[in-house]
């Protein structure tokens, strides 16, 4: 199984460049050891015009089988891994993909320490698979890779040279070139699209394939035009799988459109801009402080009074509170979670993830995904906050959401705010009838939060009291409703305990 990358250059920038940021040195030839067998990396060619890697997977059938025995459905020989083991030793399956993922990890992700700029930065780059497996044929290769940037050269292999008429194999031959690409951006598209063209991945899809694809996918796959064949094949038609992906990428298309697109009324009357503003500015006192500001005051104080140290940031968006909550030491570990990775990724940003020292990076942890999933990782925490975020999903999801933190992860204290529609009067900027953010799918009057409040803490052994946020107006009420749920003294805090 063999690919190479090829990467042209000038003195400014020498396609040498390429050894960098795959964390290989073009003077040695590696090998290591993979889960599927060895992987050989070697540079045929290395100068500043044209650096070529080459990453040559030698499957090792025993391990193979071995693996494949343990796993095979009702321990029946796997049609698939027999022609992996048999048939296609020099074909770029998955498992080359694999191989891609676990040598070049760095470079996927995009790192690297030694030059930090590179990774940022398109290079002209040239990829070839002599034998690549695709289901679909050359049509499908060409769907696949030209709506990210690829110039596509694909031509079927014959399944016998000497003899044409015995026509074409399923295989085929590929070129693709461009100059717009980063190489992890090459990487990740490779790392997801050899598998789907060679769509026999059966074996070893678990649930965190849902995880591993998005994160590959970032920045591409929400808006493929293949993405639900894509979807659907990396995940080898497992059903739930493809839904709770498509749902998750619709997600995250949305939140991106809104990041970029619509901006928080809170910004147009100017409060969340002020933010972070009226924090260092010595005119504080006299300026109003912002309603976001305001918020997160009120979940600061109401988290203390719950004592709280180990803590959620469900829906954190950008990371702000995040920010907050690792500036006071009573807070041990706090989380944030986010469906959009853009978000995630400015919140890392904004926090300096990667310049923390060691102890504050031990307290503090960004975790991708969607809030309409039970997820173990959410288990077992203090605290929850989810701020400005349930107003952000369709309302026959909400139960979703409800389930997912009150049912399955059950802190001790849930916090949610969201914006009190009567107020929206008092907005001047506002017109009549609108909602505050063009995301929002419901904006509810004081009395539709309470019910559905109420309603939510009868059905899972919450108490909740209400707090306004922002100036209680008399007729219309404050503009940020807050509730505050309290787990009930003796109820067990797991679904597992109470079976017990
Ligand atoms: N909590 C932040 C951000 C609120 S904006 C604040 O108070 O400022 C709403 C956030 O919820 C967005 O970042 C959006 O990406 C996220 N979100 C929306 N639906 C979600 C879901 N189903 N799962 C996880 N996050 C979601």
């Amino acid at each position: 199984m063999f690919l190479t990358i090829t990467a042209t250059g000038t003195p400014e920038r020498p396609a040498t460049d390429l050894g960098f940021l795959l964390h290989k040195h073009p003077d040695n030839a590696q090998a290591f050891s993979t889960s599927y067998g060895t992987a050989h990396v070697l540079y045929p060619e290395a100068s500043v015009e044209r650096c070529t890697a080459a990453l040559l997977l030698e499957v090792d059938a025993v391990a193979l089988v071995r693996r494949g025995k343990g796993k095979g459905r009702g321990g029946a020989p796997d049609a698939a891994l027999a022609q992996y083991v048999n048939d296609r030793p020099y074909a770029a399956s998955s498992l080359l993909a694999v191989a891609l993922s676990a040598v070049f990890s760095s470079a996927m992700k995009g790192q690297c320490n030694a030059r930090p700029e590179l990774p940022a930065r398109p290079l002209p780059l040239r990829v070839e698979v002599p034998a690549l497996p695709a289901r679909g044929g050359a049509d499908l290769v060409r769907e696949l890779f030209e709506p990210l940037g690829w110039t596509v050269t694909v031509e079927a292999v014959a399944l016998d040279a000497e003899f044409p008429e015995w026509g074409d194999s399923r295989y085929v031959s590929l070129v693709l070139e461009s100059a717009r690409l980063t190489l992890s951006e090459a990487l990740r598209h490779l790392y997801v699209l050899l598998p789907v063209l060679d769509d026999a991945k059966h074996y070893w899809v678990s649930s965190d394939e849902v995880d591993k694809l998005l994160r590959a996918g970032e920045g591409w796959l929400p808006d493929h035009p293949e993405q639900k064949l894509i979807t659907s094949r990396y995940l080898s038609r497992r059903w739930s799988l493809t839904r709770e992906a498509m749902e998750r990428l619709e997600l995250v298309r949305l939140a991106e459109a809104d990041d970029s697109a619509v901006e928080e009324i809170d910004n147009a009357v100017g409060a969340e801009t002020e933010a972070d503003d009226a924090e260092n500015s010595e005119e504080k006192e006299e300026k109003t402080v912002s309603l976001a500001v305001q918020r997160r005051d009120a979940i600061l104080a109401a988290l203390h009074a719950s004592g709280a140290a180990r803590v959620l940031d469900l829906g954190c968006g950008q990371g702000q509170l995040v920010q907050a909550l690792l500036k006071d030491t009573r807070f041990d570990e706090i989380v944030g979670v986010d469906v959009s990775m853009r978000a995630l990724t400015v919140a890392s940003r904004r926090l300096k993830l990667d310049r923390m020292g060691e102890r504050q990076a031990a307290r503090v942890k960004l975790v991708q995904g969607s809030l309409a999933y039970t997820d173990k990782r959410l288990k077992g925490y203090d605290a929850a906050v989810l701020s400005e975020v349930i107003e952000h999903l369709d309302l026959p999801r909400l139960p979703a959401l409800e389930y997912a933190v009150f049912g399955s992860a059950r802190p001790k204290t849930v916090l949610v705010t969201t914006p009190n529609v009567e107020y929206n009067v008092r907005w001047e900027t506002l017109a009549a009838g609108h909602s505050r953010h063009g995301d929002h799918r419901f904006e509810w009057t004081r009395a539709e939060f309470r019910t559905w409040a109420g309603h939510v803490a009868q059905r899972h052994g919450y108490s909740v009291e209400f707090t306004p946020v922002g100036p209680d107006d008399p007729e219309v009420g404050p503009p940020t409703q807050l509730a505050t749920f309290t787990i009930s003294a003796g109820t067990l805090t797991t679904k597992e305990e109470k079976a017990a």
